[in-house]
């Protein structure tokens, strides 16, 4: 039996963060009709930051927020949950996508995270959140420049960031495999997700949004001077629709031109004990990720596991549910990659492990899609980086919606649109060439790397 499946022998197969005696009871389901001025759809991040913020700005505003399941049982109950200031999933991202905007995303990044900050303090919400910031480390010395390059962009934009060498990194977090690292220091770190989302459900409610799960959204009417929505035992009048549906919504007809929902999966241990403890070191508690297109990201938590995620696999379609994630098979691969990233963790075992959907674009950043002459906003495309960016899009989606005159809104980010991507049966051949050729290049090379140019030519960084 190899340390996978030792390790992975009584695992439960459902998110860390929603296995919690803390849950909140359901809202009730919608029945019957009502009216709104507003209706929020989706109880992730996306939804409840946008429902606290709308109703922040205008206390007199109706708004309903609507949920097909239970509130963060999407992707938001599901991340690694490491946030950061960055809005485009990352800073060499974000000059990548948008080279002319960066000084002004820098600053509105900045801005999200102290109004993030601002809202838990407010609203006296405890997500356990931890400032000990964020490790992007390399692995093996042919990363080393891709680090003091990262080092250098983030300095000049005024970052508190520090270069370790692989002595310095292991001082930190203690891996074989680290060979430097970058560590940003401000406004990031890590949160528990699913504490946050009930943080926020319960702002919500507080504030006077009527929050309703277990009732999805069946479709959208337009009946000229507002909008008929219909939701499996009850129907919503409103003007304006506010779509929070993320990678949900990588199956509508328009949507999924642009999104791809795919799967990425994470593995949580048992609490270390104080010798595992002090074979990790990790005593500033920094959410790490490392350089790799495949890369794996880890964290720990409050009671001390470590959280370990990263394993893209795409579904034919786009499976929000896929029956391939709810067998222990998949999480193997997770299980030894983390037996080489931390070998003096032997004999530790893991208490669950669970998969989330991620919408990804060639962006791999939030936009905006609008639809019914501007009744009906979709804000979302994460691609991963979503937990503190979700405010930011809620908050755009609202503006955008609202008709608002921001200066924000006339950047790019905002008027223009990731690149189409390829539909079946092209996008699920694609994705499993794409995917087999990450795992292997480096290795392997040969055709790999055209294939990786091709990819790239269509705009996914990788
Ligand atoms: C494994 C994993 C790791 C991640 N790690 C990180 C990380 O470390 N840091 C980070 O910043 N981000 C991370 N993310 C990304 C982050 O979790 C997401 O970007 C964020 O949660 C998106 O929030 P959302 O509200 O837009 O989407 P979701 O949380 O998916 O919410 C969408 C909601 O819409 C509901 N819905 C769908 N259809 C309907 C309908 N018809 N009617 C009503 N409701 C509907 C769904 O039930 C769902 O609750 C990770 C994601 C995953 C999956």
């Amino acid at each position: 039996m190899d340390f996978a499946q030792k390790a992975l022998g009584d695992v439960t197969l459902f998110p860390l963060w929603l296995d919690n005696p803390a849950a909140p009871a359901v809202e009730p389901q919608l029945i019957g009709r009502t009216e709104a001025d507003l209706l929020i759809v989706g109880g992730g991040f996306t939804g409840l930051w946008a429902a606290v913020q709308a109703k922040e700005a205008d206390p007199g505003r109706d708004v309903v927020l609507i949920e097909a399941g239970k509130v963060a049982y999407g992707a938001s109950g599901r991340p690694g949950a490491i946030v950061s200031t960055s809005l485009m999933h990352g800073l060499n991202n974000a000059i990548r996508i948008f080279p002319d905007d960066i000084e002004d995303l820098e600053r509105l990044g900045q801005d999200n995270m102290a109004g993030f900050l601002d809202t838990l303090e407010r609203h006296n919400i405890d997500a356990q959140q931890t400032w000990g910031g964020e490790l992007t480390v390399a692995i093996g010395d042919e990363r080393l420049p891709d680090i003091a390059e990262e080092y250098e962009l983030h300095k000049r934009y005024g970052h508190d960031v520090e270069l370790l060498d692989a002595d310095g990194v292991r001082a930190e977090v203690n891996s074989p495999l680290y060979s430097g690292a970058v560590w940003s220091k401000k406004l990031s770190g890590t949160v528990h997700p699913a504490m946050l989302a009930w943080g926020l459900k319960r702002a919500a409610i507080v504030l006077g949004v009527r929050l309703h799960e277990m009732t999805p959204m069946e479709e959208i009417g337009d009946e000229g001077g507002h909008l008929l929505v219909k939701t499996h035992d009850g129907e919503v009048k409103t003007r304006k629709v506010l779509l929070c549906t993320n990678a949900f919504a990588s199956g509508h007809k328009h949507i999924k031109r642009r999104v791809v929902g795919i799967r990425d999966r994470i593995i949580a241990t048992e609490p270390l004990n104080d010798a595992q403890l002090e074979s990790i070191g990790w005593k500033n508690r920094q959410g790490v990720y490392d350089t790799r297109t495949q890369l794996n990201y880890t964290r720990m938590t409050q009671d001390n596991r470590i959280t370990f995620g990263g394993r893209l696999t795409y579904y034919y379609g786009g499976d929000t549910d896929p029956a391939g994630d709810r067998v222990v098979e998949p999480y193997h691969r997770l299980a030894m990659a983390f037996n080489k990233t931390f070998p003096q963790l032997g004999d530790i075992r893991f208490t669950h492990a669970w998969s989330g959907p991620i919408a990804l674009t060639t962006r791999m950043a939030v936009h905006f899609q609008t639809y019914h002459g501007g009744k009906v906003v979709w804000a979302g495309g994460y691609s991963g980086f979503g937990v503190s960016t979700s405010r930011f899009g809620a908050r755009i989606g609202l503006a955008k919606l609202d008709g608002l005159d921001l200066p924000e809104l006339k950047l790019d980010f905002a008027t223009t649109m990731p690149n189409w991507i390829p539909p079946e049966p092209f996008r699920w051949l694609g994705s499993k060439i794409t995917l087999y050729a990450l795992d292997t290049a480096d290795e392997k090379g040969g055709w790999r790397h055209a294939w990786l140019k091709f990819v790239y030519a269509l705009g996914f960084p990788i």
